[in-house]
């Protein structure tokens, strides 16, 4: 293991300990996963991919893949919430909003804790397409909008908020602090998977300096293609793959440790069930090395780069849905009942393929894309 990497190890290792440690309880009382969080802030990985000159870890893609995955491994909702801190974050490094501009160094120490808030009522999984509005007002902006899913909704400490700009069809997103008059966390969340997640409803109806706009206005689309999608793409195949990993794992050691007495020999001696172990297996390898080549992709652009980007989530969300699927049917009832953990696993992967951009609309995409046919 070379420097970097044993350093990461020692950041990871107690969050992972702390996660591993909560993960069934917050996924049986739905709650949110504040012992793992609190870890995590203390790590340093809060701020793992921002610019060593503001206190982060000036890691990138294959770093993030890495770390991601194995959170998931432990806690599917600790990833997703680490997965929507990062894309925010990100997006907020490409273009700081000039009133927030120690921000960045909040996020890096730990201090800060950030969401996305994109997906809307009116335009549900089209998070390209904000149907709330901004407005100018004499002081600045008047920034109303209804989000029907934010992670961390009510916890974290900064939300990255899309609107329509005032007065034109064009996106902007602003950076909005917890404690800015105006918001609130509008349902609960009660999930199948992913269920300590707080992935609740958010009204926000915040007056705020022009100051808090990412970038310059209107350029809310561009930032949400060429900065959260390539991010959120990438983190949140990385939590299928780490899914897919924890349940091979348990569904390999439990037929190996099952017996049938009667013919004095175990579960994985039978060979459908070997057969099914090998291509879970086989499946993840797949994963892995798609997942590479993406996260080799971000760090030197080629041309099939925004490929990768789509093809990736696409791809493992699929995945994990077919390995975790086999998982419960190889482990059999043992799997259905709760002691094996692949229960949760198989929940928290029906997710992936329905958080936006969803898989279906990434084929669409990747399809049009190999035709020659513009995206939108
Ligand atoms: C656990 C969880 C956490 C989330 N966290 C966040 C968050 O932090 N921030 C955030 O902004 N959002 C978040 N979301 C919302 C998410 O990104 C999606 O917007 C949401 O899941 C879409 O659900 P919907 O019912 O509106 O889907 P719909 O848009 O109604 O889609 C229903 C079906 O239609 C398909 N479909 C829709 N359009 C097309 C198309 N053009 N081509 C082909 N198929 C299409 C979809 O693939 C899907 O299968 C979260 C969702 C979940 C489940």
């Amino acid at each position: 293991m070379d420097t970097i990497a044993a350093e990461l190890n020692d950041r990871l290792e107690p969050v992972l300990t702390v996660a591993r440690e909560h993960a069934r309880d917050v996924d049986a009382a739905a709650r949110f996963p504040e012992e793992a969080v609190a870890a995590l802030r203390d790590s340093g990985l809060l701020g793992l991919t921002l610019p060593r000159d503001v206190g982060g870890l000036g890691q990138g893609p294959h770093e993030f893949t890495e770390v991601v995955s194995a959170l998931a491994a432990v806690c599917g909702s600790t990833a997703m919430i680490y997965l929507m801190h990062v894309s925010a974050a990100m997006p907020l490094a490409a273009a700081l909003p000039p009133a927030a501009a120690d921000l960045l160094s909040e996020v890096a120490s730990g201090k800060t804790l950030a969401s996305l808030a994109l997906s809307e009522k009116g335009s549900r999984s089209h998070f390209w397409a904000p149907v709330s509005q901004a407005q100018h007002t004499e002081d600045g902006l008047r920034v109303r909008a209804d989000k029907s899913w934010v992670t961390s909704a009510g916890h974290a400490d900064i939300y990255v908020v899309s609107t329509l700009t005032a007065g034109s069809e064009t996106v902007d997103m602003f950076a909005v602090p917890a404690n800015t008059p105006g918001w609130s966390v509008t349902g609960t969340w009660r999930g199948l998977g992913l269920r300590g997640n707080a992935s609740a409803p958010m009204s926000f109806d915040v007056e705020m300096p022009t100051g808090y706009r990412l970038g310059t206005e209107g350029g809310g689309f561009e930032l949400m293609m060429q900065t959260v999608m390539p991010w959120f793409n990438l983190g949140n195949a990385s939590v299928s793959a780490g899914l897919s990993q924890a349940s091979v794992d348990a569904a390999i050691a439990h037929t190996s440790a099952a017996k049938l007495e009667h013919l004095a020999e175990s579960l994985s001696a039978l060979p459908t069930i070997r057969a099914q172990l090998a291509k879970m297996s086989i499946e993840l390898t797949g994963l892995r090395a798609y997942l590479r080549q993406t996260a080799d992709r971000l760090v030197e652009p080629r041309e099939d780069t925004m490929l990768h980007v789509l093809g990736i989530k696409a791809s493992a969300n699929d995945t994990a849905l077919r390995v975790t699927d086999a998982a419960m049917r190889v482990c059999g009832g043992a799997a259905f009942s709760e002691h094996l953990q692949i229960d949760r696993y198989f929940r928290d992967a029906r997710a992936g393929h329905v958080m936006a951009p969803t898989a279906d609309v990434l084929y669409d995409f990747y399809g049009k894309a190999i035709t020659g046919q513009p995206l939108f």
